[in-house]
């Protein structure tokens, strides 16, 4: 049965205060302004800061380096409560390989194109958007409703940490990121497994005489790809990914068996497969294939060259599904678009996850699809942006201005 809004109830009068033209022209602004991961610059964050003040919201900057700086905004209720963050990075990758002006903002075929339009200054936008449908309906929240826009989420230093340790200190935290209106319930948790197979070198004229370590790594692959554990369909989370990703090895000598390789596998893992139980099962693999073959000689390291992010693995990170909070979104999110969002899990690593390491409630919901995160012509549906700017100010509503009392359904 369709959600039904309680009698008294304040959420068209939030939806009505919402101009989806406003939205989408929010949107380009953000994308026009140049803040690619590292090197942000203050003129985005400045503006920001300028739009949520100038639309009754009290807002700030937050400096964490020379030229860089997150944004904050809240609106305190007039009952105590939850404190609700509204949340997304305002860095993006840079534009130089796109195939459009990645600053152009520009609109066709019902898309705003340009770096960040997707992943994610389109639904910041919204979020902004949902901030300012608050602000000026003046509903009474039971709680406080927070904004937090960090830098260097896309590789340039990330600084969420510094907003939820400060001026975005939350209980609930929605994280913003492209899901294409679907809710996802956490991210994915990785194991950065690297392999080297030792061979013997000899010339290749008596290559039978040596033991090839690229021969020897094409078996230790084809058998890694082969568990069962990445074959397993979750009906949230889909198959555990296994990507061998770098490869490296020969060349050393021209004419010459190899004697070493080396791959680097980015394994992801759902949360029904932590760190410790992919060790074991590679490891048994590893091992039984050595049993195979005695000339199979392998070394095995935990980390990912280059990334200080990937030095171990980590579990994945995740809301229970009884947790009510997600029964809460996906309400409010039908009430907002008339649809109720499938549950799934984040494939890539978001804010979400820190706040949920840190107990803070947290899930993932946005416009935008993720594939088009990072590509060369980055677009998000101009629909998706006005669907997401009303379930934003939904959630709000359904957290802060008419929770459903803990218990029922
Ligand atoms: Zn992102």
């Amino acid at each position: 049965m369709p959600v039904q809004p309680p009698q008294d109830d304040l959420l068209p009068e939030i939806l009505a205060a919402i101009d989806p033209d406003e939205t989408v022209a929010l949107a380009r602004d953000l994308v026009q302004i140049p803040s690619v991961t590292g090197q942000e610059g203050l003129e985005i964050s400045r503006f920001m800061v300028d739009w949520l003040e100038r639309n009754g919201i009290s807002a700030g900057l937050q400096h964490v380096g020379e030229q860089r700086a997150n944004v904050y905004g809240q609106i305190i209720g007039s009952e105590p409560g939850p404190r609700l963050l509204l949340n997304g990075h305002l860095d993006t990758k840079p534009g130089d390989s796109m195939i459009i002006d990645p600053f152009g903002g520009e609109i066709r075929d019902g898309r705003l194109w340009g770096r960040g339009s997707c992943d994610m200054k389109g639904p910041v936008a919204c979020e902004m958007i949902a901030m300012k449908a608050i602000a000026r309906t003046r509903v009474p929240l039971k709680g406080t409703l927070l904004f937090g826009s960090e830098v260097g989420e896309d590789g340039g230093g990330w600084r969420f940490d510094d907003l939820i340790d400060g001026p975005c200190a939350c209980d609930i935290g929605i994280c913003g990121e492209p899901t294409n209106l679907e809710l996802h319930v956490g991210c994915r948790g990785f194991y950065p497994l690297r392999i080297h197979t030792i061979g013997r070198a000899t010339h290749t004229g008596t290559a039978y005489a040596g033991i090839n370590a690229i021969q020897k790594m094409c078996s230790v692959v084809l058998a890694l790809y082969d568990l069962p554990c990445f074959h397993h369909v979750d009906p949230i989370w889909g198959r555990n990914p296994i990507n061998a990703m770098i490869i490296r090895g020969g060349g050393k000598v021209s004419s010459s068996v190899p004697d070493e390789c080396v791959v680097q596998f980015d394994i992801r893992l759902n949360p029904d497969l932590p760190p410790e139980e992919i060790d074991r099962i590679v490891r048994a693999e590893l091992a039984r294939l050595q049993s195979q073959d005695p000339e199979l000689k392998l070394e095995i390291h935990i980390g990912r060259e280059g990334s200080e992010s990937m030095i171990s693995s980590r579990a994945a990170s995740a809301l229970p599904l009884e947790d009510p909070l997600i029964r809460d979104v996906a309400d409010a999110v039908e009430l907002a678009t008339g649809r109720r969002p499938k549950l799934a899990g984040f494939p890539g690593g978001c804010s979400a996850s820190p706040m949920l390491r840190r107990g803070i409630r947290a899930v993932i919901f946005g416009p935008g699809d993720l594939q088009q995160a990072h590509s060369v012509d980055e677009y998000v549906e101009v629909e998706q942006l006005h669907q997401a700017a009303r379930a934003y100010a939904a959630i709000v509503y359904r957290t802060l201005v008419a929770p459903v009392p803990s218990g029922s359904s």
